[in-house]
């Protein structure tokens, strides 16, 4: 029986770990060498993708390769050398989008991102920081009037799978967005969708909730996991973590830890930058919007709105190159009146194992040794939803969707 755990790891993925086997009984300490909620949780749209149910490699990225491959696009931005330092992962990405592979895995990320509003509204009650939930949507935007039948073709694609959109015209965006430049012939709202206004505040108050309930939090480094009797050691620089289990949910870092154990997940990262900009006086955006042809989307947040840019396919550590986020500003600030920038651009870095698909579940030949990582462009929204799917199988209870397709042995033997 499971009485003791580590998750490393404090992002949204960890927190929700660390909350949901707290919830069994099981004594949790959570190690992350920032304080919570400081990184790839920190910098999102905070968007509650519940309609987020496409693979970002789904069969139509073969017909737009042509238009990425130059860099000029602003939804991808492509690093030759990071191409072909590691082509394998890049390949592999691309034969997963292929048309037979689409159906099974709009179906595992249906089931994953279904309930995100649901278990975040709860949590967010539960932390007292439901104040910062919005339920009224997310606005695709669209600039030409080409863009009807891409409107057409996602309402029904939604409505195929049970969820509801509307297609507006110039004036009914106006109605729902009336600060909005009239520079959109055709939008898609989606009301399912939530927004948070701060996603590092969420996920420190749900840090802070694990703590409230006698969770044991530490600042510390981890450096190496090895296996200790019958259960893990975590490094640290704050000394040794011992514990029956330990759960990997370090984000884009979760491969560092595992590849000296002999595991490779195959994950990289699409990296993203955020830039705060103030609106004007006596404007508002009341949810998140997505602007299809600038490929950006502006969320309203506590700290300004926040434009987030498209992918980067990058060396995770590489320096910043700003060329999609400054393209994205330029965007928005045609679609918005918005002032000055506020404050730095940040840059974070989606974790993405080859399928879009996250991996969750006890690594091959590492009894004792659970994975939580990879939920690329939805790991805010599907945080809770991995938490739990995590302490339900180590408590050996019946998750609450199948787990099968989010098998860590997919990738590794
Ligand atoms: C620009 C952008 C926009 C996005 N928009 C959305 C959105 O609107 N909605 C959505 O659902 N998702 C969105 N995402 C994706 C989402 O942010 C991520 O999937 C999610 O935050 C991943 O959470 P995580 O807990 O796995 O990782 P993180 O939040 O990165 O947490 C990992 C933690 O591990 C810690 N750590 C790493 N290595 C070590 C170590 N050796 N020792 C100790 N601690 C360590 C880090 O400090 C960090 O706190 C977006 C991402 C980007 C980049």
């Amino acid at each position: 029986m499971t009485r003791t755990a580590l998750v490393l790891g404090a992002g949204m993925v960890g927190v929700s770990c660390a909350l949901a086997l707290q919830k069994r009984g099981i004594a949790v300490t959570l190690i992350d060498r920032k304080e919570p909620g400081r990184e790839t949780s920190y910098g999102n749209a905070g968007v509650l993708a519940s309609s987020s149910i496409v693979p970002l490699n789904n069969p139509s990225l073969y017909a737009k390769i042509a238009d990425y491959l130059g860099n000029r696009h602003p939804a991808l931005n492509l690093s030759w050398r990071r191409a072909f330092t590691r082509p394998g992962w890049l390949l592999r990405f691309l034969w997963e989008a292929r048309p037979s592979q689409a159906a099974a895995r709009i179906a595992a990320l249906q089931a994953l991102t279904a309930s995100t509003v649901d278990r975040h509204r709860a949590l967010m009650t539960e932390a007292g920081v439901a104040h910062r939930l919005r339920e009224n949507g997310t606005l695709k935007l669209w600039r030409t009037e080409a863009g009807h039948a891409g409107a057409q073709a996602e309402h029904d694609f939604l409505k195929r799978h049970g969820i509801a959109s509307q297609i507006l015209d110039r004036q009914g965006i106006s109605a729902v967005e009336p600060s909005l430049n009239p520079i959109f012939p055709v939008g898609l709202l989606i009301p399912s969708v939530g927004s948070v206004d701060s996603p590092g505040a969420v996920t420190a108050a749900y840090a802070a909730l694990f703590a409230e309930r006698g969770g044991r939090i530490e600042r510390a480094e981890v450096t190496a996991l090895a296996r200790q009797g019958a259960g893990w050691r975590a490094s640290t620089t704050k000394g040794a973590f011992d514990a029956d289990i330990a759960v990997v949910a370090l984000g884009p870092w979760s491969g560092d830890l595992l590849e000296p154990l002999g595991l490779d997940p195959r994950l990289d990262v699409e990296r993203g930058y955020h830039r705060h900009l103030k609106p004007q006086p006596g404007t508002n955006l009341a949810r998140p919007v997505y602007d299809v042809d600038g490929a950006y989307y502006m969320a309203p947040m506590e700290q300004g709105y926040r434009i987030t840019s498209g992918v980067d396919l990058s060396f995770r550590d590489a320096p910043d190159n700003h060329r999609q986020i400054d393209s994205a500003t330029a965007s928005a600030r045609e679609a918005f009146p918005l002032g000055e920038v506020i404050g730095e651009t940040w840059r974070g870095a989606r974790p993405t194992l080859p399928d879009s698909v996250p991996m969750i579940g006890e690594a091959p030949r590492h009894p004792g040794l659970w994975l939580a990582f990879g939920n690329q462009h939805i790991g805010f929204s599907t945080g809770p939803i991995t938490g739990e799917m995590i302490a339900a199988m180590v408590c050996r209870e019946k998750p609450p969707i199948d787990p099968a397709p989010f098998r860590p042995g997919r990738y590794m033997s």
